[in-house]
């Protein structure tokens, strides 16, 4: 089994309940396991669209997919999930992202990881911060604590809510 951690996001048509059943999900894939999920955050938007806020989350996947069978995993449930393809960085009822898988570092056309934004967005950072235990080291050797500290966090705050895993 490989660690892999997921970022989850939605500001479309009940967040709360899209992060709930994208958990509910990712929780019955193949040879996989949600080990752990951080807090739900809520996040102010970032870019040129305006939208309304974000909830966010991250959680620790165990699972013995390949990390394009991940890939396809996730984008299958974000259709289910009513994903409909608009602007770029636009509104979405869900968007799961690969944020690491293991120590792994990955460059193909559909998948790069660790995500290339992952650095400059609170939203995942401080989730990730949350359940990864003492001193996650990325495949760089960059040390989360020290992304975190560079990573402003006054655009976030916790929603007060929790992934229910009944
Ligand atoms: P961002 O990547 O900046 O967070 P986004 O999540 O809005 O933007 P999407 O439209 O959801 O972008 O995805 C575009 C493509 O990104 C996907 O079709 C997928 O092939 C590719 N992709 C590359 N690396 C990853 C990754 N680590 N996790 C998820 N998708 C990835
Ligand atoms: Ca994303
Ligand atoms: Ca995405």
């Amino acid at each position: 089994m490989t660690a892999a951690y997921i970022a989850l996001g939605s500001n479309l048509q009940d967040p709360t309940a899209q992060l709930q059943c994208a958990f509910a999900a990712l929780n019955k894939l193949p040879d996989s396991r949600v080990e752990r999920t951080s807090s739900i955050y809520r996040s102010a938007p970032a870019g040129p669209v305006v939208q309304p806020d974000y909830l966010n989350a991250v959680l620790l996947l165990a699972t013995a997919l390949a990390p394009l069978r991940l890939l396809d995993a996730l984008q299958q449930i974000e259709q289910e999930q009513g994903r409909v393809h608009g602007v770029r960085w636009g509104p979405r009822t869900l968007d799961l992202d690969i944020l690491l898988y293991g120590d792994q570092n990955i460059d193909s056309p559909r998948l790069t990881v660790p995500h290339p934004e992952m650095q400059q967005r609170n939203f995942v950072l401080y989730p990730l911060l949350e359940i990864s235990g003492a001193n996650l080291v990325l495949p760089d050797g960059t040390d989360l604590d020290t992304l975190v500290a560079a990573c402003p966090g006054n655009t976030l705050e916790r929603a007060g809510l929790q992934f229910n895993n009944d």
